[in-house]
C-alpha cells in the first residue's frame, strides 16, 4: 500500500509539476515590516511607555503577557501596526522563498482529503497567514487538480489578528474583492471571494471558524504565540517576569518571582528535568481546539515551525532586519519568537487524535517530492538567472544548515486515517479486508518506482 500511496501522490505531484504549469518564482524577499516615518513615530504611543506604566501599576508582568502586548496589542502590537509592510523585512519564511513550498503543501492537503474518502466539503483553515502567499499557492494547486477534486466545495478560512495583514491577504487572494464587516465585534470581520469564486472569510479566533471537515495549516504561527518562562531554583520552580530596571528606568529586565505563581505551579511537568523551561499555554489551548475539531468533524492539521521535542531551554529571541535583537530592547519594533515544544503540543493534543512528527522540513519536502519537482523545473528552464534562483531557493528550503533542519513538520490526524484494516469477522473463508489506509504523505518516504 505504501507503493500505492506513492503512485497516488506521485500522480498528484506530476499534474502540479507539469512543465506547462506556469512557473513563477519569488525573489528571496522577506515578510516585510518597514519602519514608519519620524512624524508617525512621534505620534504613536510608545510600547515601552505602555509597558512601564503597566508594570508600575501591577508589578512585574509574566513573559507571556509581555510577548502578547508587544506582538498583538490592538493599537501598538508588532503584527498589528498599520505600516508594518514594506521593502525592509525582519525575517523570511519558506512560503515567501519559493512557490514550490506552497505547491507541495497543496498536494499534501489534496492527498489527505483523498485519504479521508473525499468528503463533499473542504474547509482550508490557515492560522496566521502572513501575506497570504501560502494560501494563494495552495489554491493554485487546487485549480490544477480540479479533475481530482471534482465537485468538492472548497472554502478558505483565515485566522488573523492583524487588520493590516488581513488587508494585504485580501489583496493577494481576492484581488481586493473583499469587504469588512460593519460591526467591530462580528466573528467574521472580512469576507471576500477568490478569482475562481471560492469564498474567503477572516476571523480573529479559531473558535469562530465554522465546524466541518477541515484541513488546518499553521506555518510559523505557533512560534509567535506568548510563552511563559520558568526557572528551577533551590526553592522550586519560579516564573520569569519582566520588570523595570531600577538602575535605568527606561529599560526593562528579567526577574524571577520570589514565590510560585499560578502558572509556575500548574504549567511545569512534575518530572521535568531541565532547569529552564518555556511553555506556550496559548498554543496548547489552540492544539486542544484543533484536536477536538478533527475528532468531531474529521480532517487534519499540519503545523510547521522551528522547534524541539522537549529538550531545549531558553529559545526566546527577537529579530529585526534579519538580525538577532534583544527581546527587551525597543519593544514593538522587532519580532519576538520562541521555539515550539512539540512534546508539549503532543501532550495537549491528547489521545483523541493521532500525532505524526516532528520531521525536519528537509525530510518532509523530500518525501513530498521536491527533488522531482526541481528536476522538472530545471529541465524546462534555460534562463541562467532563473536557474540560479531555483537552485538557491531549493538550497534555502532544504539545506540542513539553513531551513532544512531548523524547521519541522508535525501533524494531527483523525484516528481513522491511520487505522489498521481489521480482519473481517465471521466466516473463516471470508478473506475480504478493508483496504489499508493511504500512508500520510510527507511523513512517509514515497516510492516513485
Ligand atoms: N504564515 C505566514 C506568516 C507567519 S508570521 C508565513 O509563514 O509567511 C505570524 C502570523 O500570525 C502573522 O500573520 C500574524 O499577524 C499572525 N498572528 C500572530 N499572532 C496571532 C494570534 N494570536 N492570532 C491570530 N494570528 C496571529
Amino acid at each position: 500500500m505504501r507503493a500505492f500511496l506513492g503512485v497516488k501522490t506521485q500522480q498528484l505531484l506530476s499534474r502540479v509539476c507539469s512543465p506547462s504549469a506556469a512557473v513563477r518564482w519569488r525573489a528571496a524577499q522577506t515578510r516585510l515590516y518597514c519602519s514608519s516615518s519620524p512624524d508617525e513615530e512621534k505620534s504613536r504611543p510608545s510600547m515601552l511607555r505602555h509597558l512601564t506604566s503597566k508594570i508600575i501599576a501591577t508589578g512585574p508582568i509574566p513573559v507571556a503577557e509581555y510577548m502578547r502586548e508587544v506582538l498583538t496589542n490592538p493599537v501598538m502590537g508588532y503584527y498589528v501596526r498599520n505600516n508594518m509592510l514594506g521593502p525592509d523585512g525582519d525575517f523570511i519564511t519558506s512560503p515567501e522563498i519559493s512557490q514550490i513550498f506552497g505547491e507541495l503543501l497543496g498536494v499534501w492537503i489534496v492527498s489527505e482529503w483523498m485519504g479521508a474518502g473525499g468528503p463533499k466539503q473542504l474547509q482550508l483553515v490557515e492560522l496566521g497567514p502572513g501575506k497570504g502567499s501560502l494560501a494563494s499557492d495552495i489554491l493554485r494547486v487546487f485549480s490544477q487538480l480540479q479533475s481530482v477534486l471534482g465537485e468538492v466545495s472548497v472554502s478558505l478560512h483565515l485566522v488573523e489578528v492583524s487588520p493590516a495583514l488581513s488587508r494585504l491577504q485580501a489583496q493577494n487572494l481576492t484581488r481586493d474583492h473583499s469587504q469588512e464587516a460593519d460591526a467591530e465585534d462580528e466573528p467574521v470581520y472580512r469576507r471576500g471571494e477568490t478569482a475562481a469564486g471560492l469564498p474567503v472569510s477572516w476571523y480573529r479566533r479559531l473558535d469562530d471558524v465554522p465546524a466541518g471537515f477541515s484541513i488546518f495549516l499553521a506555518h510559523e504561527f505557533f512560534d509567535a504565540l506568548p510563552i511563559h518562562k520558568f526557572q528551577r531554583t533551590e526553592k522550586g520552580w519560579r516564573e520569569v517576569m519582566v520588570d523595570i530596571d531600577p538602575e535605568k528606568p527606561d529599560q526593562l529586565r528579567f526577574v524571577v518571582t520570589p514565590s510560585p505563581t499560578l502558572a509556575s505551579s500548574t504549567l511545569v511537568q512534575a518530572d521535568e528535568r531541565r532547569d529552564h523551561v518555556e511553555v506556550c499555554a496559548e498554543g496548547g489551548v489552540i492544539v486542544q481546539q484543533l484536536a477536538r475539531r478533527i475528532t468531531e468533524d474529521g480532517g487534519a492539521a499540519l503545523i510547521a515551525d522551528y522547534g524541539h521535542d522537549g529538550t531545549k531551554t531558553d529559545t526566546f529571541r527577537g529579530f529585526k532586519g534579519h538580525q538577532l535583537h534583544d527581546v527587551l530592547a525597543s519593544p514593538g519594533t522587532a519580532d519576538l519568537t520562541a521555539d515550539m515544544d512539540f512534546s508539549y503540543l503532543r501532550r495537549m493534543a491528547g489521545g483523541g487524535v493521532a500525532c505524526l512528527g516532528p520531521v525536519s522540513q528537509r525530510t518532509f519536502l523530500k518525501n513530498m517530492g521536491i527533488d522531482t519537482r526541481m528536476q522538472v523545473l530545471l529541465r524546462n528552464c534555460n534562463d541562467l538567472s532563473t536557474r540560479k534562483q531555483l537552485i538557491s531557493s531549493y538550497d534555502m528550503l532544504t539545506n540542513p544548515s539553513k531551513m532544512g533542519e531548523r524547521f519541522h513538520f508535525f501533524s494531527l490526524l483523525h484516528h481513522s486515517r491511520l487505522a489498521k484494516p481489521k480482519k473481517a469477522e465471521g466466516l473463516k473463508l471470508e478473506k475480504k479486508r478493508r483496504p489499508a489506509p493511504l500512508p500520510v504523505a510527507g511523513f512517509t518516504e514515497l516510492s516513485f518506482s
